[in-house]
């Protein structure tokens, strides 16, 4: 077996270190021209004006016109002000879209091209960059500390990943205390983002032992306290805990990729509106079956060395995850037609989907899908 692993992200972890990003920038020679990308809730809240504040200077200017699931046209807009304000670094504080739209943003400002021409479109992105520093505020992604960046471009009803070596941040600023605000129902779909990437990570065709190893720690504290963090936001331990998860399921499939399940919740968010995570884990019980004697036992040593004693104990506890924090199980309320069947199984057609350790055919898809749409 030959594998690579590299990890080129400085990792600073825990409560009230987001307030080194004025000393992290400095380290990078950055004490001027800094974009704080981040959402309406920082703004609203007051978080952004006390990190501009408490830079001395270095940030600059505050990015906030962007939506979940960050559409190309925003990562222009953002583009566009450091062109224009002739900014130098970019710091960002938020979820998945936040980091995502800034790691695009840091990249395609240095070119007079539209991120469009890049996204979806197989045309390799240029590597140079300006630096980022993200902070992530959900324990959900593992942006901070991967080379990719999920956009939509909402004019073609397309969202897709873009994969860049010039993606990865130069630091990661993980603060266990940005989390609390986040509402329950975000919460638990960001966890099972996390358990998404950590079982997919593993059983990616792309899998090796580094990885691995990464994956085996994140997926059983997302078991523990996943429930605990969405019952309890204050709860210091459960969301300290679910932040660990969250940068280590990161690292676990940001070099194998994800396969199936992300494959199929780019359509199930697109059409339907499904947050990422919660799309996500509707499926990964149901590949976890399909997955679950592939690549020699593999799976099912997965499946054991988290506690379970086989892939399908496994499978019931995602279910059982999802009932007990309030994520779907089915979609029976969409009243799916059949043709929408068919275009989830079309565009469920997605590389991601090639990464799975079984050859998933249209078949398969369709079962699944109708299964899921008569169940509540
Ligand atoms: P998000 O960033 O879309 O945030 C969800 C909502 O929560 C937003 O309204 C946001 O403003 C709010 N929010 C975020 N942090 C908050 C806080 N601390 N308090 C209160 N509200 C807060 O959600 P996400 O799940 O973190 O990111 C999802 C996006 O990331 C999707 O586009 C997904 O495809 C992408 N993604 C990227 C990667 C990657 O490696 N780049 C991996 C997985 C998913």
């Amino acid at each position: 077996m030959l594998w690579d692993y590299e990890q080129p992200v400085a990792i600073r972890f825990g409560n009230g270190r987001v307030r080194e990003i004025k000393d992290v920038a400095a380290d990078l020679g950055l004490t001027e021209g800094g974009l704080l990308v981040t959402s309406d809730h920082f703004v609203h809240d007051g978080t952004a004006a006390r990190l501009v504040k408490e830079s001395d200077g270095a940030l600059a200017e505050v990015f906030s016109a962007f939506s979940p699931n960050p559409d190309v046209t925003e990562v222009d807009a953002a583009a566009a002000i450091i062109r224009e304000k002739h900014l130098r670094f970019v710091v960002a504080m938020g979820g998945g879209s936040a980091m995502d739209l800034a790691k695009a943003a840091a990249s395609i400002a240095l070119t007079n091209d539209s991120i469009a021409d890049y996204h979806g479109t197989g045309k390799p992105m240029p590597l140079d960059h300006l630096p980022l520093i993200a902070v992530p505020t959900t324990a959900g992604t593992g942006s901070e500390v991967t080379c990719v960046s999920v956009l939509t471009n909402r004019a073609l009803g397309k969202k897709a990943p873009i994969v860049s070596d010039g993606f990865f941040p130069s630091v990661a600023i993980i603060d266990p205390e940005l989390t609390y605000s986040v509402p329950p129902h975000v919460t638990a779909s960001c966890g099972m983002d996390v358990l998404s990437q950590a079982i997919e990570g593993y059983w990616s065709k792309g899998h090796q032992p580094i990885c691995d190893a990464c994956a085996i720690h994140a997926a059983p504290l997302v078991f523990k306290y996943l429930p605990i963090a969405v019952a309890e936001p204050d709860n210091a331990e459960a969301r300290q805990k679910m932040c660990e998860a969250s940068v280590i399921a990161g690292l676990a499939f940001t070099l194998p990729k994800t396969t199936s399940s992300h494959a199929c919740s780019f359509p199930l968010t697109n059409i339907h509106g499904i947050p990422h995570g919660e799309a996500c884990g509707l499926t990964l019980d149901w590949f976890a079956r399909i997955n679950a004697d592939a690549q020699h036992g593999r799976v099912q040593e997965f499946a054991r060395a988290i506690g379970f004693d086989d892939v399908d104990a496994m499978a019931d506890a995602i279910h059982d995850l999802k009932v007990k924090t309030g994520l779907r199980t089915g979609l029976k309320d969409l009243q799916l037609t059949e043709s929408q069947i068919d275009d989830l199984v079309r565009i469920s057609r997605h590389p991601n989907l090639y990464n799975n350790p079984v050859e998933i055919t249209d078949d398969m898809l369709r079962d699944m899908y109708e299964h899921l749409a008569a169940t509540d």
